[in-house]
Order: structure tokens, then C-alpha cells, then sequence
């Protein structure tokens, strides 16, 4: 399998080689998808690469490729009856990242008090400081 990479003590890497069993929606030769064990929603799945990397930005392109058609597929099949949903990736336990294998949340929202719910704590600020933080981005793009 290209590029698949594991290691040993992982929780999902372990559910990937089905040492950990896992209610398994479909998989590809570069991604795996199954039901989270505590779903937000009735559907909620994860959708994880075969290689095994905390952070997003360490997955390699050819494989984050394959994550979100697989993603997609599975959005509209798990809702069921609900069409609407919410994708979320979590990068670190600050941003509330739990298990260090990354990996996508697809959770159904068939109402408003089931799936997701969400804090948007948004900010007020002026134009020239959107810019000053546009610059600082370009630089490191
Ligand atoms: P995170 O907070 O890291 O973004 O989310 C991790 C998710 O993995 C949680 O929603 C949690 O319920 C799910 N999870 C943790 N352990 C297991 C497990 O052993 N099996 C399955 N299917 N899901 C798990
Ligand atoms: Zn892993």
C-alpha cells in the first residue's frame, strides 16, 4: 500500500491494522473511515489517513487527497435522513484534539440541539491590522 505508514502504540493506527475493532464505514487504499464511539449525532464518522501523523500539515498531499472525497461520500450517506452536517479537524489539544492521529469529524446536525455545537468568538478589529496579519501570512506562505 503506498505510503502507508503506522505505528505501534496508536489507538487508530491499531483500529487501521484491526487490532482495535471499529465499526468500519469504507476504506481506500490511502484512508479509513468508521463511526466515533461517542458520536455527537447519530453518524458521526471519522475519516483518518493510513500513515500515521498528529498534525494535518504532516500528511502528505497525495493522502489528504484521498481524505476528502472519502469525506464527502460518507457526509451524505451518514446523515441519514439530514443533509446537513459539519466537517472538523483538530490540531492540538488546545484546539481540542484528543487522539494524535489526525483525523476528520463528520457530524451529521439533523437539529440543533444534536451534532456540533459551535463557540464563534469573533473578534472586532480594523482594516490596517487584517492587513498587517495578511503580510505576516504571505511571508511564510
Ligand atoms: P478529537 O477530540 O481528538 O478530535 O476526537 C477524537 C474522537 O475519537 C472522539 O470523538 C472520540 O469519541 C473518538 N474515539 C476515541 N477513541 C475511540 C475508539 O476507540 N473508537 C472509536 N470508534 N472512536 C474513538
Ligand atoms: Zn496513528
Amino acid at each position: 500500500m503506498a505510503n502507508q505508514h503506522l505505528t505501534d502504540d496508536c489507538l487508530f493506527c491499531k483500529i487501521i491494522r484491526g487490532e482495535i475493532p471499529s465499526c468500519k464505514i469504507a476504506e481506500t487504499d490511502k484512508s479509513y473511515c468508521f463511526l466515533d464511539i461517542n458520536p455527537l449525532s447519530e453518524g458521526h464518522a471519522l475519516v483518518i489517513p493510513k500513515f500515521h501523523a498528529e498534525f494535518l500539515h504532516q500528511v502528505p498531499d497525495d493522502i489528504l487527497a484521498d481524505m476528502l472525497p472519502l469525506a464527502k461520500k460518507v457526509a451524505l450517506a451518514s446523515g441519514l435522513d439530514a443533509s446537513q452536517y459539519n466537517i472538523l479537524q483538530n490540531n492540538g489539544p488546545l484546539a481540542h484534539q484528543v487522539v494524535k492521529h489526525v483525523h476528520f469529524h463528520i457530524i451529521p446536525k439533523p437539529d440543533a440541539k444534536q451534532g456540533l455545537q459551535i463557540g464563534w468568538p469573533q473578534q472586532v478589529i480594523s482594516q490596517d491590522d487584517l492587513k498587517t496579519t495578511l503580510g505576516r501570512i504571505k511571508e511564510k506562505l
